[in-house]
């Protein structure tokens, strides 16, 4: 007998070839009825006898295509109404929502035929197919149809709308179906501001091919933006594109075509490997080889390199053997200044880009969505993100509870921001540092396009209690605006909570949070703090001691006088006559203004932070006294900590309440080691040890206070992988749970998801009341 079965499927369920895989499967079920894309997710019904229904939905689950993700299927039984086919119906719209699936490397199939030259499509830069192209970039509402990307405006030849519309094809649906008779083209401009350059030759891939072997510099279109690309082995080139994009000394990405290229410059393990050759294609911090061919001006200073491999079409034809040969890799950086958005549009890039690249390489198949490469790692066999973006985002982060409608702005410095919905958050894409109209005019836009795209009503706001962050300012007038409730999240219990969220835990926890800055309650400048925290709220167990910020961002950029100021702090004024290599390191005139700030208490904010204490010691060390980006001066501490150190520094422990950790004992050991002349490599590993050994120990202070033995480690400061690896042996070793970050970035990126969950468990508590 026959009945009836609506079939509700939700994940990722869209434009990852869902109907035509459920369109195979009715056929071979035996089965009508149709299936159709919704705002809720793909919905089916299926007649036919009961049992090959079963048999029909046990496949649904087992073998989805490759890139979907199936959260849940629901299925009701109906009287049958006798259908007599099966067919894929056109979408329907409504309010509810459904996970759109990130951007996706092509795949295996679409690369076969890349490079058959008796296939149609052989040497097409815009092969996709439905498991694979760009989605989340492209989409400009819901549900994913061609009309509503920015496919739009090319109309399918026959034999693409055949495949399209054929349920067999593997393209059937597939969004951005185009070959070269109806797709984008390519197009290889020169750069009218630089007349001098020579044309650009015909074909526009074997033509950027030899301007990159040449030494240019040519921005590519790619799927979230423009990329800066030039040859990474040649020095020259690499040292031209730092200084135009005004980037000093902060390391640049690379591209090389596949695994076995990569393992000529860098150490590649067979899990760096897969995470390499993963769908998403991110950005790997890999382990550079000693004396490779990748120039050194790549990443000055720096024991790693990011990698990524191709994702696209383009990518891979421009990393093959063309008339010119292959380049080992290319440098591929974002295409942008310094600090600015990506550029994405077309006429934007001649504009914006035309004092960094010599030529362009274009197509015309619009980005609707901004998105940078993403940036990871492997840290003991698991994923440890410290940029979640393009392949990742708008995939959301699951979470074990239900969430109210909120929108949590984020932080300041690489900031995303979060909107929540059942037990999704959706965080954003990597938007950058706040520091310009551009920035904050690409986050507002980009707000306004996730709760459209995620049909999210934010309720709430949650925000930085940093009164000057733009974001902060943006919470505020959209309260406003819109008579939205406003929750103020303290900088370092979002960093705590987002690491329990992520890690699914709700329970008090000692959360230790160490990063460069961040408002505390106080008012003061906090970044070494140790909390007591859950969801809800947060109390202070300890933090280091408060020492001043000589000129406040000065102080940022100059590390110098973080030292002055710590130096200060552990002898008094007695520190002036050690000998000691910093004093010649600072003008005279630049340290009388430092002290007299100080000792008048003028422009200097106190501050416990963590990070500030590891750019001293850097600075001290003379490892590194000015800055030109955020976290220089750690980062090249780190790089040169020697291995098998165990010693630490004397520190005093802990007592009173809150705990008060004084750094001074460390820096009177540091300044004591470099005197007599220990190595400045072992100095580092020692302080390092030091700053593992005080989180252990604060930890243990407070277990004995509270009982509690779970500790979650967040912030900036713990993408230092040596102390990373060296707190959590501790804490194990001490009998603690130790908890850190994998998918969700430990540094501000992953302010906004704590921020959503402060905010919703405080919503949640005042309904209950
Ligand atoms: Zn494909
Ligand atoms: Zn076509």
């Amino acid at each position: 007998m026959a009945v009836r079965a609506q079939v509700v499927v939700r994940g990722v369920v869209q434009g990852v070839g869902f109907r035509p895989f459920v369109y195979r499967l009715a056929q071979e079920h035996q089965l009508n009825g149709w299936v159709l894309n919704s705002t809720q997710g793909v919905v089916i019904e299926v007649e036919g006898p009961r049992q090959r229904i079963d048999g029909f939905i046990t496949a649904l689950r087992a073998d989805p295509p490759p890139q979907a993700v199936i959260e849940r299927v629901e299925a009701n039984l109906l009287p049958p109404v006798g259908y007599s086919s099966f067919i894929v119906e056109a979408s329907r719209e409504g309010n509810e929502f459904v996970l759109i699936s990130p951007d996706i490397c092509i795949c295996a199939d679409c690369l076969d035929e890349l490079w058959n030259p008796q296939d149609r499509r052989w040497a097409y830069p815009f092969i996709n197919c439905t498991n694979c192209g760009p989605r989340f970039t492209i989409i400009s509402d819901i549900p994913y149809d061609r009309p509503k990307t920015t496919m739009s405006t090319f109309t399918m030849c026959p034999h693409c709308d055949q495949e399209y519309h054929n349920p067999a094809d593997r393209r059937f649906h597939a969004q951005p179906n185009a070959c070269p008779l109806c797709g984008p083209r390519l197009e290889l401009a020169s750069n009218g501001a630089r007349p001098a350059e020579p044309s650009p030759p015909g074909e526009p891939i074997e033509g950027a091919r030899r301007l990159l072997a040449a030494g240019t510099i040519v921005a590519v279109k790619g799927l979230g933006g423009f990329h800066l690309a030039c040859d990474a082995t040649n020095a020259a080139a690499v040292a031209t594109l730092r200084e135009r994009k005004q980037r000093v000394d902060k390391p640049f990405a690379v591209m090389s075509l596949d695994v076995n290229t990569v393992r000529r410059y860098c150490q590649v393990s067979e899990g760096e490997a897969q995470l390499l050759e993963s769908p998403a294609r991110p950005i790997v911090l890999l382990r550079r080889k000693p004396g490779s061919p990748i120039a050194a001006e790549v990443a000055p200073a720096n024991n790693y390199l990011g990698v990524m491999l191709p994702y696209t079409p383009l990518h891979y034809l421009l990393l093959s053997d063309g008339v010119t040969p292959a380049p080992l890799a290319l440098v591929m950086t974002s295409g942008n200044m310094s600090e600015e958005p990506i550029a994405i549009d077309n006429q934007e890039a001649l504009e914006r880009l035309s004092p960094l690249a010599d030529h362009f390489l274009l197509h015309n198949r619009d980005i609707h969505v901004r998105c940078d490469d993403s940036v990871t790692r492997l840290f003991r066999g698991r994923e440890a993100m410290s940029r979640r973006s393009r392949g990742y985002a708008p995939f959301p982060v699951r979470l074990n509870l239900e969430l109210k409608e909120i929108l949590a702005c984020g932080a300041e410095l690489k900031n995303t921001f979060c909107l929540t919905k059942g037990t999704y958050a959706f965080l954003s894409q990597h938007i950058g540092d706040m520091e310009n109209y551009e920035t904050f005019a690409s986050y507002q836009a980009s707000v306004e396009h996730f709760q459209k795209l995620f049909r999210v009503n934010p309720q709430a706001v949650a925000y930085d209690l940093h009164p000057d962050y733009l974001a902060t300012r943006y919470a505020l007038e959209l309260a406003e605006a819109k008579g939205l409730r406003r929750l103020p999240v303290q900088h370092h219990h979002a960093h705590v909570v987002s690491c329990l969220a992520e890690n699914g835990v709700d329970e008090e926890v000692i959360g230790v949070a160490f990063d460069g800055s961040g408002y505390g309650s106080d008012g003061c400048i906090w970044g070494g703090e140790f909390l007591l925290a859950d969801y809800r709220r947060f109390r202070r167990l300890g933090h280091l001691k408060y020492v001043p910020l000589p000129g406040g961002e000065a102080a940022i950029k100059r590390p110098y006088r973080m030292a002055v100021s710590h130096l200060l702090s552990a002898f008094g004024e007695e520190a002036l006559r050690l000998p000691l290599e910093l004093w010649t390191q600072i003008e005279a005139t630049e340290l009388a203004l430092v002290r007299r700030m100080m000792a008048a208490k003028v422009n200097c904010p106190l501050t416990s932070s963590c990070g500030r204490l590891f750019d001293a010691v850097s600075a001290l060390l003379g490892v590194r006294g000015v800055v030109n980006y955020e976290g220089q001066a750690a980062i090249e501490l780190e790089m040169l900590a020697a291995e098998g150190v165990d010693e630490v520094y004397d520190w005093s422990p802990p007592s009173g309440y809150p705990i008060i950790i004084d750094p001074a004992p460390v820096l009177r050991g540091v300044v004591s080691d470099l005197r007599r002349g220990v190595e400045v490599a072992v100095i580092s590993a020692k302080f390092h040890n030091t700053i593992a050994d005080i989180t252990v120990g604060v930890s243990r202070a407070a277990r004995e206070r509270t009982g509690i033995n779970r500790v979650a480690l967040s912030g900036g400061v713990f993408q230092n992988t040596y102390l990373l690896g060296r707190t959590l042996d501790e804490l194990e070793r001490h009998g603690f749970e130790a908890l850190s970050h994998h998918q969700v970035p430990t540094n501000d990126g992953g302010i906004a998801l704590g921020q959503a969950l402060v905010a919703n468990a405080r919503l949640s508590r005042s309904k209950e009341r």
